[in-house]
């Protein structure tokens, strides 16, 4: 009798601890998100972002590249375009309710991440996760067991940020940041990655709640959808609006009926 109970008290700690590590269900928790471009974070894990800030936690952004490549209109510049995208981003995360101060800028030009001086970037980004100091870290997945390759930029950003995650536990990683700055070392406990391979994904967030919405915000990133793209315009004409989100409707990945949104999940990286 005395084992029952204990089993059925162990089950019960588990199945609270697996409750509390879902991450749907954080509440009053800080998580730091690292997207490559100021649309990745929308795109990959968006529904996530609404449900995390509908719970209270304390989400920031941190978005490595301008975006100021992404247009086919002959008569963009790049000043333009980065200023259009920092503003679509700020309104779109603002939908999911992100607000605008927990949204930061490491500034790098688009499509140059790989050719950044990379000690410099990975100091950045230990920085960062020395100071926020998160319950939970999000970012592209740089893989696992086999290296996910992305396109340029979201690489960059998927092996640097696991490199951040790894000199942080260490305080002899940029010494001056503790010795000068005040930044102690950190552990981050727990990691989502989104844009995993299919064969490495092992985390669905349901996000039939929040699609809609997800959708609304995806959708304020006009100059990157048709027709904005190849001729910029700040707004939607209601038929492109249209087709752009029943699109989306289409692309958003579905597991069991539901709209879901993938991720890997890890607790800690390949140490060999
Ligand atoms: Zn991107």
């Amino acid at each position: 009798m005395k084992i029952l109970t204990l089993m059925i008290f162990t089950l019960a700690a588990l199945a609270s601890q697996a409750q509390q590590t879902r991450l749907e269900n954080l509440h009053g928790k800080t998580i730091l998100l690292f997207t490559p471009h100021p649309d990745d974070d929308v795109f990959g894990a968006g529904g996530t972002i609404a449900l995390l800030n509908r719970n209270q936690n304390k989400l920031y952004i941190v978005i490595y590249t301008n975006d100021d490549k992404g247009s086919y209109d002959p008569d963009m510049t790049s000043q333009h375009l980065a200023q259009i995208r920092k503003a679509e981003e700020e309104v779109s995360e603002g939908l999911l309710g992100t607000p605008r101060e927990n949204i930061s800028w490491m500034g790098y030009d688009d499509g140059m991440l790989e050719y950044a001086p990379q000690p410099k970037l990975v100091e950045e980004a230990t920085a960062i996760i020395r100071r926020v100091r998160p319950d939970v870290l999000l970012s592209v997945d740089p893989g696992e067991w086999y290296e996910r390759w992305h396109k340029t930029d979201h690489r960059m950003a998927a092996f640097n940020t696991i490199d951040a995650v790894r000199a942080a536990e260490f305080w002899l990683y940029f010494p001056n940041q503790r010795l000068q700055l005040g930044l102690q070392p950190y552990k981050v406990p727990e990691m989502y990655f989104f844009y995993p391979s299919p064969q490495e994904a092992n985390y669905y967030v349901n996000i039939d709640s929040v699609a809609d919405l997800k959708f609304d915000a995806a959708a304020k990133q006009v100059s990157q959808f048709e027709p904005a793209v190849n001729k910029y315009r700040s707004d939607w004409q209601p038929a492109d609006l249209a087709r752009a989100k029943d699109e989306m409707r289409r692309e958003q990945p579905k597991k069991d009926g539901h709209y879901v949104e993938a991720f890997r999940y890890a607790t800690g990286f390949v140490q060999y």
